[in-house]
């Protein structure tokens, strides 16, 4: 399943597109694997590279409807390890086609930790790790994921393209970080969709010096972490017809601040993520912000 193409050649295409009759570029990262995509498969690249008898477990932690989870999830059936994801219970019936549903398909198995025990339990878990198991903080927000987003800087580099300015969303900010650091000849955009700036801020410096060339573009209006908004789906609806399906979490806010807030030429790294726009869409439908 997850075969590796030759170094030397650039494991997605950049495609042009257009969007309010403004040309943009998009890197198709989202088409590297159904499961194992975007930004996911750029920060576990690491992971995908290490032979399979390093390791027979890997532990990671967080929420129920995670890209992180699943793709975590198809590696570990990939490598034939065994995968455990820990989360705060779970009260909402899942979609059978969500991440989660997808994720236990592929063997993940699935603990739920009471609410009072979560923060300590996850805590703990690097304790007594025996040498085989590794441990994957949530959403991947880990230094492992360097190499492999660097791979994506080289690939970007190598195409030869005539554009100065790059753009990717943030949840963890682990991903615009180090592509910031890997191509510091470039402006690298992105937003945070958790939080404010200064809690991406906050993450980023938990794991490097965040460069100048790294912009973070903060709406005037106060978004919520995976929540339904009219112009988010507004947005992907107009996203969609431009011919590139984009997520429904942290695509959308990025765009609109690509569209209000800058004029140059951009290319946008597609970070995959859309197996989880049926649970999204779902929402939409419950707040009757989508007919269909
Ligand atoms: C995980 C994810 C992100 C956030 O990546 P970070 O490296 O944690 O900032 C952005 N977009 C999509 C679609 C994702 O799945």
């Amino acid at each position: 399943m997850y075969q590796l193409k030759n170094n030397i050649i650039p494991l997605s295409p950049i495609e042009k597109y257009t969007l309010d009759g403004r040309l943009f570029y998009v890197k198709r990262d989202d088409l590297l694997d159904p499961y194992l995509s975007g930004n996911k498969y750029r920060k576990l690249y690491n992971l995908i590279n290490t032979p399979k008898e390093r390791f027979d477990k890997i532990i990671s932690y967080g929420g129920t409807q995670s890209n992180a989870m699943l793709a975590i999830a198809a590696l570990c059936k990939a490598k034939e390890w065994t995968f455990e994801y820990y989360t705060k219970p779970l009260h909402v019936k899942e979609n059978k086609n969500s991440n989660y549903a997808m994720a236990i398909g592929l063997g993940m198995d699935h603990k739920e930790l009471e609410l009072e025990l979560y923060k300590d339990f996850i805590a703990s878990l690097m304790l007594n790790l025996d040498e085989k198991t590794f441990v994957l903080h949530q959403g991947g927000a880990d230094t492992s994921a360097k190499s492999g987003v660097e791979q994506l800087a080289n690939e970007i580099r190598a195409s030869g393209l005539e554009v100065r300015s790059i753009a990717t969303p943030s949840g963890t900010g682990t991903t615009a970080l180090y592509l910031a650091l890997s191509l510091p000849e470039y402006k690298v955009y992105t937003t945070p969709a958790i939080g404010d700036k200064s809690y991406l801020l906050q993450q980023m410096t938990a794991l490097e010096t965040v460069p100048d060339n790294l912009i973070i573009l903060e709406s005037e209006k106060k978004y919520h972490f995976a929540k339904p908004y009219k112009e988010f789906i507004e947005l992907y609806e107009k996203l969609k017809t431009g011919g590139i399906e984009f997520d429904l979490v942290y695509a959308p806010k990025l765009w609109k601040m690509l569209l209000e807030k800058t004029e140059e030429k951009i290319l946008y790294i597609h970070s995959g993520g859309t197996t989880g726009n049926a649970s999204m869409l779902d929402r939409y439908r419950y707040k009757g912000l989508v007919s269909f």
